[in-house]
């Protein structure tokens, strides 16, 4: 690694190593970090830090500084992804919660605008649901299309 190699913004050296158009999560690509990783996530050299986090480092460059403390956590699961919003903020006990508890069985955060409450008292993923709804809406498409080919056919 030479001098001037170093010196650049650590941001330059993050960004091209990062694919932004990694798998959907909640309608919006991870930013994958392509380079060396630890532990499933994405290090680089700041000096003076040899083995900075990636995430947190794009995180606090985009976003704002954090505190040592506080974790940031993956809303994703995707940990070489830095997309800052995939990342949240949290105390290491609420951390550990939040992943057993507020999520679909997809993963989603459960919020009060993408929860619903049905009759049973069961909570439902409105951001799961969406997702049903379209595909739902494109079989019906490719149904629809396939019987006006069938009717085609036989008057022809
Ligand atoms: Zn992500
Ligand atoms: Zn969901």
């Amino acid at each position: 690694m030479n001098h001037s190699h170093k010196c650049r913004p650590v941001m330059e050296r993050i960004m091209e190593k990062v694919n932004k158009d990694g798998p959907l999560w909640n309608g919006t690509p991870c930013w994958e970090y392509k380079g060396a990783l630890s532990h499933g996530y994405g290090r680089i050299s700041v000096p003076p830090c040899k083995n900075a986090a990636v995430h947190r480092v794009v995180y606090q460059s985009l976003v704002g500084t954090l505190p040592a403390r506080i974790e940031l956590d993956h809303l994703c699961k995707n940990t070489r992804c830095c997309n800052p919003a995939h990342l949240e903020p949290k105390t290491h006990s609420v951390h550990m919660k939040k992943n057993k508890k507020d999520r679909c069985i997809n993963g989603h955060l459960r919020t009060a605008e993408n929860t619903i409450y049905l009759r049973n008292g069961k909570r439902k993923c409105l951001i799961c649901k969406r997702i049903q709804e379209k595909a739902r809406y494109h079989k019906n498409i490719e149904y629809r299309r396939e019987y006006a080919r069938k009717l085609w056919r036989e008057r022809h």
